[in-house]
């Protein structure tokens, strides 16, 4: 893929990057209004706002529509910010390039289908905007790959990708899953690829945004996108994640920033990369254990009516032999295997005896 680096199309001086803006535009005086703030913080170099909200039911605010195009486009230029605005189909390219926008981006949940990915880089043949890609909501890296891909393909060099989280079955305190090893992958690939980080979208609540802001900057990514709303409280869309632009101010002014050039810092960082990453392996390890201590209860209830007794040593000899085979198939010490299986067992036949205890009391 032939890609431009950030700093050959975007003033990137002052670090880190942001893009900053209200989830929707909502009216020219909440446009307004947003612009002058963010433009008072020298990182803020684009100002997003959505004018078509893809809702996930029917009946909610769906945007204003392109009547608020020009609102988006020249409160930025008044205020010496780019504009960037989110584009689901060809004829909102269409539209958001008559309307002079400046940067495009695909949304979470365009990026999951290759059809419309298609018809949207068919649409930007031979138009030299920037277009920002967001990880589809599955959190599949192909599909993330593919859509930069097609995007390329039509002539565009100017791609950030932008990972905003993954809808997962394992909750977590964040309304998207980071799963920061699947952007982590990505950057390793594509190391000329900018990624920006969107802790709006990860945090899902406006006291969470900070931490992941963070934690991005300590994972060395190029840069952010924050939602930012004048009154979050009464915003028409993702009211619950938005902050004020003088939130934003103190949000960055408090980054940490960790600098690629100092040999040390930079083993500080890949630190952190591989901590995170273990972090959320720890999690997702301990999520298993809980469905399998619900699923010894299921069996102890069962065992209880049935008059069965809870340990049965057949079958205790049967799971050791059966996990220390995967274990060593998987890399993993005989002993070490058996010692956590213990562990596990002896806490399983308590959760069972802990139901029988209270079925007979
Ligand atoms: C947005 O940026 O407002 C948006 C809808 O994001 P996503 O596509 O990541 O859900
Ligand atoms: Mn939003």
């Amino acid at each position: 893929m032939d890609i431009l680096p950030l700093h050959s199309w975007l003033n990137t001086d002052n670090k880190p990057v942001v893009i900053a803006g209200p989830c929707s535009a909502e009216t020219p005086e909440q446009v307004n209004e947003v612009a002058k703030g963010i433009a008072q913080i020298p990182q803020v170099k684009i100002m997003r706002a959505g004018i078509w909200k893809p809702r996930t039911r029917p009946g909610s605010f769906e945007g204003m529509g392109s009547i608020a195009l020009p609102w988006l486009v020249s409160a930025a230029k008044e205020n010496g910010l780019l504009s960037a605005c989110e584009i689901a189909t060809p004829k909102h390219v269409e539209e958001a390039l008559k309307a002079g926008v400046d940067v495009l981006w695909i949304g979470a949940r365009t990026t999951v289908n290759p059809f419309s990915v298609q018809d949207i880089a068919d649409a930007l043949q031979g138009v030299d905007v920037p277009v920002m890609v967001k990880n589809p909501v599955a959190p599949d890296l192909q599909l993330w790959i593919g859509a930069i891909e097609r995007v390329a393909s039509a002539g565009v060099n100017k791609i950030i990708a932008v990972h905003r989280g993954f809808q997962t079955i394992a909750k977590t305190k964040y309304r998207n899953n980071p799963l920061w090893e699947i952007p982590i992958e990505l950057k390793t690939m594509f190391p000329g690829l900018p990624l920006f980080i969107d802790p709006s979208h990860i945090a899902g609540k406006s006291e969470l945004v900070a931490d992941v802001a963070q934690k991005a900057l300590d994972m060395d990514m190029d840069g952010l996108m924050i939602e930012t709303h004048p009154n979050p409280a009464n915003a028409l869309s993702d009211a619950r994640q938005q902050i004020t632009p003088a939130e934003l101010t103190s949000l960055i002014s408090n980054l940490e920033l960790r600098h690629a050039n100092s040999t040390n810092l930079e083993f500080q960082s890949r630190l952190e990369e591989l901590r995170s990453i273990m972090d959320s392996i720890d999690e997702e390890m301990l999520r298993v254990i809980a469905r399998r201590m619900a699923i010894a209860e299921k069996i102890g209830e069962y065992k209880y009516q049935n008059h069965v007794t809870i340990l049965q040593m057949k079958r205790w000899k049967e799971i050791l032999e059966t996990r220390t085979a995967i274990g060593n198939s998987v890399g993993l010490e005989e002993e070490f295997v058996k010692a956590l299986m213990q562990l596990i067992h002896k806490e399983s036949i308590h959760v069972q005896t802990e139901l029988v205890r209270k079925q007979q009391e």
